[in-house]
């Protein structure tokens, strides 16, 4: 192998891609590279920068274990201390070195013979490296919806996740369509700017009061002088959210609570009756992402927004045309509508052994071995891979329980002198069958909504179905009967 073709070659430099990295060099494994679309690490903490982009899980629980932040200033960090926090922790482990920035991998072929991966950067660049782990993640390609019209459309129009700073809101006629997690977001600070808003809503979230205080800097102090303090803190923290995990690891039925708490939600902050009907949403809670936020209900009750159920037939030169008839005319569109996270896995390009794209691997649905590995396709690793998505707790946890996944199989690997490993194919099965029994029954399989969790089948190909000490307790270590070592 070449000098320019390290022994593991990462794909992102998010959370996934970054804590493989640190790991990796912790544990003796320095020969590696971590590749990187844009010109700056970070990830989805890096190209999300719309107006109140915060984090929705604990900051406390979203951060790496073995690099816990005593400084975070809210329990629900924005965004640019987040950023900030993948920075500093790049540098103070060393990794950042490791980094090629604008190295945007277009292709990956498993070349037999020389038992290699053969990685194409968009570019020509050309790496040989004997693995690869995938630390791309689910969310980063932006989704526009495919409306009629949508490029006839003569004003400011952007997604949520490219943000155009430039662009002054003040005064302005908007239209936002999408309500999840990141239009919840950055409608409240919207209609701060704005003359008059429309949102349009084709399914409203299920919302609950958001416990996003500032953490006073005695406090922090306190995390940073008294050892252990501020793991109990995260420990804490960890188990609050895992048991309010009940209804949807168990049984729905006992999502009572959650319920009522976001009804209430919608009770208190919305007066009219009109408007709390159109946000109340019709499927059982946790069907979908269960989002937090304080300041959306009172932003959407505001006068100069309104809320639009009606869907849309049409986009106009300066207006959204709804199926009503109405047109409603705007300076703006901003799309909160979500990815690409099925698209963007179809689009991978990704070949194992013997020509087999992983589209082919996939063609019966999308699952690999503990979310990670995958039969015919040796030396690949994929982080937050198939099921490995969470609704209630930080996948921060589920990344790490990987990367333990990961390392174990790397050093079984050096102790017997194998150049490969892939899982058998019965114990992918065994492990998915399992699964999906538990996910049939389950509250995003029966709770009454489509969500992008499920696949055309109907079958929840993103998450995982039970709490998270389970992934940790079954996953972290890769039983060595379950793969081919050769
Ligand atoms: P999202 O949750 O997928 O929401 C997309 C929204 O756009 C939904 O309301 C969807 O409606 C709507 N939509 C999509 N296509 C549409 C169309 N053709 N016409 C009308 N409406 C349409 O996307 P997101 O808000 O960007 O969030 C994606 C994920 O990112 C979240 O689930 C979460 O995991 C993550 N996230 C996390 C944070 C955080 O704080 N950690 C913040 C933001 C995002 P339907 O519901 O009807 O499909």
């Amino acid at each position: 192998m070449s000098e320019s073709s390290p022994r593991i070659a990462i794909v992102g430099s998010g959370f996934a891609g970054l804590g493989m990295g640190i790991q990796l060099k912790r544990n003796g494994f320095d020969d590696f590279v971590i590749l990187e679309k844009s010109q700056a690490l970070g990830g989805t903490w890096h190209d999300n920068t719309y107006p109140g982009c915060a984090c929705d899980v604990p900051s406390h629980m979203y951060s790496f274990s073995f690099e816990l932040n005593p400084g975070w200033t809210r329990m629900f960090a924005p965004q640019p201390e987040i950023r900030d926090y993948l920075e500093r922790t790049a540098d103070k482990y060393g990794v950042r070195d490791h980094i090629r920035f604008g190295a945007a991998v277009e292709s990956m072929e498993y070349d037999e013979d020389a038992a290699v991966w053969v990685v194409t950067l968009a570019g020509g660049g050309v790496l040989r490296p004997r693995a690869v782990v995938s630390g791309v993640g689910a969310l980063h390609i932006p989704s526009y919806p495919d409306l009629p019209g949508i490029e006839r459309f003569q004003g400011t129009a952007f997604h949520s996740a490219e943000w155009d700073h430039s662009y002054d809101f003040t005064g302005k006629r908007v239209a936002v369509i999408g309500t999840g997690a990141s239009a919840i977001q950055f409608v409240p600070k919207l209609a701060d700017q704005v003359d008059r808003m429309v949102v349009f809503q084709r399914t409203p979230p299920w919302i609950q009061p958001k416990p996003d205080v500032a953490i006073p800097k005695a406090v922090r102090g306190t995390f940073a002088k008294v050892p252990g303090t501020t793991r109990a803190f995260r420990d804490l923290i960890y188990w609050g959210l895992e048991a309010r995990a009940v209804g949807f690891t168990i049984d729905p039925r006992l999502s009572g609570p959650q319920d009522r708490l976001a009804r209430g939600h919608i009770a208190r902050q919305i007066k009219d009756p009109e408007l709390r009907a159109k946000v109340t949403p019709d499927y059982t809670i946790g069907c979908k992402r269960v989002l937090l936020s304080n300041d959306y209900y009172p932003a959407l009750a505001r006068p100069h927004v309104e809320v639009e159920t009606t869907g849309i037939t049409e986009v106009r030169e300066h207006s959204v045309v709804t199926a009503d008839g109405r047109e409603h005319e705007v300076d703006a569109i901003v799309y909160g509508t979500g990815f690409k996270v099925v698209d963007a896995m179809a689009d991978w390009r990704i070949t194992g052994r013997g020509g087999v794209k992983i589209q082919e691997a996939w063609a019966d649905g999308i699952e690999a071995h503990h979310g990670t590995t995958l039969p015919g396709f040796p030396n690949l690793f994929m982080m937050l891979g198939p099921n490995t998505g969470l609704g209630h707790n930080s996948v921060v946890f589920m990344i790490e329980i990987q990367i333990q996944h990961v390392l174990s199989l790397l050093r079984q690997m050096q102790r017997r002198n194998a150049r490969t490993v892939e899982p058998r194919p019965e114990a992918v099965r065994a492990y998915n069958d399992r699964m999906h029994r538990r996910l049939r029954r389950a509250v995003w399989t029966e709770g009454g909504c489509d969500s992008w969790y499920l696949d055309e089948n109907g079958v929840n190909r993103s998450l995982w179905p039970g709490h998270t000490f389970e992934f940790w307790a079954g996953s972290r270590k890769a039983r060595p009967g379950d793969y081919i070592f050769a």
